[in-house]
């Protein structure tokens, strides 16, 4: 078993933590705010005064951080981790960042002689409390072969996407092309809805024909069809439009930063902006159903 730093342990950082000491290890914890330390260090954890305390002599820092900006200062600076941790210690980013941010972090590492691996999650709130996380992972073969026993403490699916910010760039892929999937169904029940089809028996047969897709069958934005859908309960909880909005910015700052042509991708990031700017940010991403009705 391992002594692990865990630095931000909020929404999704708090229950990874929660599973590493479930599996038996040590952790160690480090966040801004002391009522979520305190929250951790109910379930087990050791409070961290700092970085430099938590990392101090660890086998293994795990980060779960808002963006790339604090990955960095956690990482870089003169009190963080890679001046503070033991030269062996493996260390993990599961914070969704831009690709360039978690490319400096794993030079930065690798200059100094550290394993390092970013590996942002899919799966919410939810997987991260029942341990059913996907880790996209970018890294060296060594180091994923490392942090894979450590990741599937707190996920179901592991997977070396390829070398450094490999992990970021699948995780923006996934999300704008679940974004862009996601306004697609949405326009397609406003359009039957439109035509007077019954939501139900538009579903039964988009679900079987060529429209098939997981924000349809999984993840409906009508109420009724798939009954766990966020549609059900007013698109409360789920995957706020906020970190989807989030992420088709760095999808779009990726896509300008390598040239690519995402003309869809950048008409969600539109729309989803909108919707957030409406005051809808707090709203599960298929709530946009009702921007697209006129409703709000
Ligand atoms: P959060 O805001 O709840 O947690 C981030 C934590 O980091 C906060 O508790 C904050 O106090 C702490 N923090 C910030 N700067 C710090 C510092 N310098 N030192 C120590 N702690 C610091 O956010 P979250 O929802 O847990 O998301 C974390 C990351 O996971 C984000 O990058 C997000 O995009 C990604 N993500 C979130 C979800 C989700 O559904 N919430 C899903 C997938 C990925």
């Amino acid at each position: 078993m391992s002594v692990i730093a865990f630095i931000g342990v909020g929404n999704m950082g708090g229950p990874m933590a929660k599973n590493l000491l479930k599996a038996g290890h040590t952790v160690r914890a480090f966040d801004l705010s002391a009522d979520l330390l305190a929250n951790v260090a109910s379930a087990g954890a050791a409070k961290a005064a700092s970085v430099k305390d938590a990392v101090t002599g660890a086998d293994v820092v795990v980060s779960m951080l808002p963006a790339g900006t604090h990955v960095r200062g956690v990482y870089l600076g003169d009190d963080g981790v890679l001046a503070n941790a033991r030269k062996d210690a493996l260390l993990i980013d599961s914070s969704t960042i831009d690709i360039d941010s978690a490319r400096a972090v794993h030079t930065a590492a690798e200059k100094a002689g550290f394993a390092f691996l970013d590996a942002p999650v899919s799966g919410g709130v939810g997987g991260a409390e029942a341990g059913t996380l996907t880790f996209m992972c970018g890294g060296s073969d060594a180091t994923f072969a490392k942090a894979q026993p450590i990741l599937e403490k707190m996920g179901k699916k592991v997977v070396l996407a390829g070398g450094a910010g490999a992990g970021q760039a699948a995780k923006i892929c996934n999300n704008m092309l679940l974004a862009i999937s996601m306004i697609g169904t949405c326009e397609a029940f406003a359009l039957g809805e439109k035509l007077g089809l019954d939501p139900q028996k538009l579903f039964d047969i988009a679900s079987t024909s060529s429209g098939q897709c997981w924000s349809l069958t999984t993840y409906c934005p009508v109420p009724g069809p798939v009954p766990t859908s966020p549609a059900n309960r007013e698109y409360a909880g789920g995957f706020a439009t906020a970190l989807m909005l989030k992420d088709l910015k760095l999808a779009q700052s990726a896509a300008q930063g390598a040239g690519a042509v995402t003309p869809l991708g950048a008409e969600a990031a539109q729309l989803y902006a909108l919707f957030a700017a409406n005051g809808h940010a707090s709203l599960d991403f298929s709530a946009i159903i009702r921007m697209l009705r006129g409703e709000v």
